[in-house]
């Protein structure tokens, strides 16, 4: 239902920083996938859309931050694959509306906000109830867009040329990717997320997810060195290694999750934390349109 508009690649990645580090560094252009349902937000959706029309919905509803860059695919996915769409959007309204909302607005989403405590409790029954007696009825996509479907999705990823790499990395934010990858690779290579959140509750997050996926692997690890600050922060050094990794291999990441991904890949292979001659694939997740709103 969604269009491929570039076969995500994999790219090898050229330095002498890595020459010297004896490692072979590649990227896979999950980014490049679509150009407004980036990255793993259209591997989330996927099913999720089909699911939604098998059971004969017109509407999608679903939750996120005033940047989310699963609000701006979802906007964007919805309108392609002809639903409605409606966002709930945590906080007030804020106006003129940024980048993001007034994408996903031109898109065709209904936007609607909830106050913060509210918003917390959007998983209870009686909060999901009060929104269909407003909305009525809707196929439901969860914050970040992580269910089961989504996972399934993620597993697509993952194809038999990134199941030779030694080490696969993905950033993470509700878990959903990183479960989807942990389930496709079938226990091939190590798997390590970079968490963007502060704390270290998603070990059990992705462990849960992948419970209720039925999907047992042990190869993997959740790293929550590089969160610098949590969700959403950022420092300046963190912006001037995304300017320099622009400038050293022509690729474009942003600071919410691919950036401290790479920041935290590139510092551990400076400290020599992988096996000489390691093949190492970095997941590019897309999130682009996140960076307007650093501008
Ligand atoms: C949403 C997003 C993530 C996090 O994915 P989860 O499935 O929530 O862990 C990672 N990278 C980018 C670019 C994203 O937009």
């Amino acid at each position: 239902m969604l269009k491929i508009y570039q076969k995500p690649e994999i790219q090898e990645l050229k330095s002498d920083f890595l020459t010297q580090k004896k490692v072979q560094l590649f990227i896979k252009r999950e980014d490049l996938i679509h150009p407004h349902v980036s990255g793993n937000k259209w591997r989330k959706l996927k099913y999720n859309l089909e699911e939604a029309k098998k059971q004969g919905h017109h509407t999608l509803l679903t939750f996120g931050g005033a940047y989310s860059n699963h609000i701006y695919a979802t906007a964007a996915a919805a309108k392609e694959a002809g639903f409605k769409s409606i966002g709930i959007i945590r906080g007030e309204e804020h106006l003129p509306l940024n980048h993001t909302l007034s994408f996903a607005q031109e898109q065709g989403m209904q936007l609607s906000y909830m106050d913060r405590s509210t918003y917390r409790l959007k998983k209870e029954a009686d909060v999901i109830q009060r929104l269909r007696d407003q909305f009525g009825e809707f196929f439901l996509v969860p914050e970040g867009g992580t269910n089961n479907l989504a996972i399934q999705g993620c597993e697509e990823i993952i194809d038999d040329q990134v199941k030779s790499f030694d080490i696969v990395c993905s950033a993470v934010g509700t878990g959903g990717t990183i479960s989807g990858i942990i389930a496709g690779m079938k226990g091939n290579a190590k798997i390590i997320g970079f968490s963007s959140l502060k704390g270290n509750f998603l070990t059990d997050e992705v462990k849960q997810l992948l419970s209720g996926y039925q999907c047992d692997f042990q190869n993997w690890e959740i790293i929550n060195d590089y969160h610098f600050g949590g969700y959403a922060k950022v420092k300046p050094e963190l912006m001037a290694f995304i300017n320099d990794f622009k400038k050293d291999y022509h690729i474009q990441l942003e600071p919410i999750y691919t950036g401290k991904m790479m920041y935290g890949l590139f510092d551990m292979i400076s400290k020599n934390l992988f096996e000489e001659n390691s093949r190492i694939l970095a997941i590019h997740t897309g999130g682009l349109q996140g960076l307007k709103g650093f501008e």
